[in-house]
């Protein structure tokens, strides 16, 4: 896997833009949250600086991954697409100062570094934190099955009665 390292405060001042794909495979840590490493995660990251002319990096993930339902255990398809601004501060105590001036906004997080970030890295907590804490099917497929079986089965019936009534009139 080729790397993608940045030094962000270059990046985002010359607003540089970085996207690409790569398989689910290819992203260990989200490849064993899935039911199976199929798909591909497609991915952007746009750099720019905040109003405080802090490195800003928007990122964006989304893909079409199959987890498994913690309720049948059967693979569930789930539409990933995600986008957060993270904010990249170079010490601890300047994370705190940023983060407890964003107040409760969860689109952009706040992370560390003091030289390069591997952009990879990042696109992976971006696409983890999207997952659902507990996947779970709407209906889980079993159950889907015997509700189509019942609607597929009843029209037919009813087309049969309505034959044997015609049949009955002439
Ligand atoms: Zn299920």
């Amino acid at each position: 896997m080729s790397s993608h390292q940045i030094v962000p405060s270059d990046f985002c001042k010359a607003g540089e833009i970085l996207e690409g794909s790569l398989p689910v495979s290819g992203l260990e840590r989200l490849a064993s949250a899935c039911a199976d490493t199929t798909g591909e995660v497609v991915w952007k990251v746009v750099g720019s600086l905040d109003i405080h002319q802090r490195p800003r990096l928007l990122l964006s993930v989304s893909g079409d991954l199959c987890l498994v339902c913690q309720r049948c255990l059967d693979v569930m398809p789930f539409r990933l697409d995600t986008e957060t601004a993270v904010i990249v501060t170079f010490s601890e105590p300047e994370a705190d100062e940023v983060e407890s001036a964003l107040d409760d906004d969860d689109r952009t997080e706040v992370v560390v570094s003091d030289g390069k970030v591997d952009v990879m890295d990042l696109i992976e907590d971006e696409a983890l934190l999207a997952l659902p804490l507990s996947a779970r099917h709407d209906v889980c497929p079993d159950k889907e099955a015997g509700r189509w079986k019942e609607k597929k089965a009843s029209p037919f019936a009813v087309l049969g009665q309505l034959k044997r009534g015609n049949g009955n009139k002439k």
